[in-house]
């Protein structure tokens, strides 16, 4: 192998024990081909420069990274849908390496479908090409609208035929490999509480505030909830303002970091739809798009009931506390971006906020969610292009002229962004919701993937173009 001089590798999960998480071994495949490689995202852990036949042996086959212990399948629990399950852990998963970034971050080579562990509970460990597909893009599509989430790192289609009783059987395997600032979710907390270890909470407390939230005091464990409550805080407002559902809101999923990370079922929202929900499952609707607020903050209160077997219970309220005026804060700053203006302070904000979701509202299944946001994109410099285009008569009448009237209040922060091509070429309404559904329903059925490569390459114009930094 050659030298890689930008790899750091530094694995501190490991750090904290046996007890954490247990060393596994990948699964061997049939057959190991590679559909993706993030090469942006491999170049801020140093390993762009790998040839595909060490990525593929790398992460299709596990070989280990070097000066990286070894596959290690995290221990967790969690409450999902609100029900407590002491029975989880990565099942089909496990950190892979753990790598200082060009950025000085710590970074988690994470891996979903990479076979059976202690934690699998008699299920195959596997994970669908269709399901690596829709993870990929999820992760492609909010890195472009500016939300904080893992990347997508590689896609290695497996060879093997899986059942699945929700969809057409067999389905093609694959496993992915992902780029995360930590794994370690609330529910890592909630085990530590569950079985009576208020050592392993400290431990735990330590590891996460030091690596992931350095601003805060050594022991100040109210201090380090606060720091999470305002990451989850600010990561939620931009699933809202990029028209986010996750589907999926167990306290398993959702990081220490406030990174979003496991897309299984997600869904982005049409048109305002309060209620609109993305995992068939989810009957009751728990984790609809407007109700996403409101489950972080659930789970936020079972990690802060986590951490009251090592810190007073006054202060921790506080830091929960914090939540909603985080929550309205972030959310006028993710509009604000998506809309391309700068602050004018928070009235002005709050009524740009106010005013945009009045439209969104009184538009109602007219008025799709992406074009608001791409026709009236860098503020004043569109609205002759968006009077003048085939949603032209949305944009009238008073919920309109109160949204014009805020927006323009505002200074556009990019005009220039308009100029891109992609916008002349491009219907928006494609590009961000129809064309990443079907991609996916179609990518099972052939093997042509110059429609998922074309998406992600547009995705990257977009990101530039647009400038919304996110992670
Ligand atoms: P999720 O809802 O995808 O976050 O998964 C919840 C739990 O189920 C986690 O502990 C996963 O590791 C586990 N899991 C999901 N799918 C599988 C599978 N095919 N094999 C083994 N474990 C799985
Ligand atoms: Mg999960
Ligand atoms: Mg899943």
């Amino acid at each position: 192998m050659p030298p890689f001089p930008a790899y750091r590798p530094e694995p501190r999960f490991f750090e904290l024990g046996e007890e954490y998480g247990d060393a596994v071994r990948a699964a061997e495949f049939p057959q190991a081909i590679l559909r993706f490689r993030n090469d942006r995202a491999a170049a801020t852990v140093g390993l762009e420069t790998l040839t595909d036949e060490e990525w593929v042996a790398h992460f299709g086959r596990f070989q280990p990274l070097p000066g990286q212990p070894g596959p290690v399948a995290m221990r967790y629990h969690g409450h999902q849908f609100r029900t407590y399950n002491p029975d989880l852990g990565d099942g089909r998963g496990f950190l892979a390496a753990q790598i200082r970034a060009g950025d000085g971050r710590l970074l988690d080579l994470g891996t979903k479908g990479s076979g059976q562990t202690p934690w699998s509970r008699g299920a195959d460990g596997r994970l669908t090409l269709k399901g690596g597909v829709r993870e990929v893009l999820a992760a492609e599509m909010l890195e472009t609208l500016g939300v904080p989430t893992s990347r997508a790192f590689s896609l290695i289609e497996t060879g093997e035929d899986l059942e699945r009783g929700d969809e057409p059987s067999p389905t093609r395997s694959a496993v992915l490999v992902r780029l995360s600032h930590s794994h370690v979710r609330f529910g890592t907390f909630q085990r530590a509480a569950y079985i009576r270890r208020p050592d392993m909470i400290e431990a735990l407390v330590e590891h996460a505030r030091s690596l992931y939230h350095p601003t805060v005091a050594a022991g100040d464990t109210p201090g380090f909830l606060r720091a999470v409550v305002e990451a989850s805080a600010r990561l939620t407002a931009r699933w809202i303002a990029a028209g986010f559902v996750h589907g999926v809101l167990n306290t398993d999923n959702l990081n220490v970091t406030g990174e979003s990370f496991d897309y299984g079922p997600w869904r982005f929202l049409p048109h305002y739809e309060p209620g609109f929900t993305a995992a068939y499952f989810d009957q009751f609707g728990l984790y609809a798009f407007a109700r996403q607020p409101e489950a972080v903050f659930w789970a936020l209160t079972q990690l802060g009931g986590a951490l009251k077997l090592v810190a007073d219970a006054e202060p921790l309220t506080e830091a929960l506390n914090g939540f909603g005026p985080a929550y309205i804060r972030e959310l006028r700053a993710a509009f604000l971006a998506r809309l391309g203006v700068t602050s004018l302070g928070e009235a002005a904000d709050q009524r740009l906020l106010d005013t945009t979701l009045a439209l969104l509202r009184e538009g109602g299944e007219a008025l799709r969610w992406e074009p608001l946001f791409f026709d009236w994109f860098g503020g004043f410099a569109s609205s002759a292009r968006a009077l003048g285009g085939p949603r032209g008569k949305l944009y009238q009448g008073e919920a309109f002229d109160a949204f014009r009237f805020a927006l323009f209040e505002h200074e556009p922060e990019r005009p220039e962004r308009l100029e891109h091509p992609m916008f002349a070429a491009t219907e928006p309404e494609e590009m961000l919701i129809d064309e990443v559904e079907a991609i996916w329903a179609t990518t099972d059925a052939g093997d042509d993937w110059a429609p998922f490569h074309a998406k992600i390459e547009r995705l990257r114009a977009a990101r530039e173009a647009w400038g919304l930094a996110g992670c």
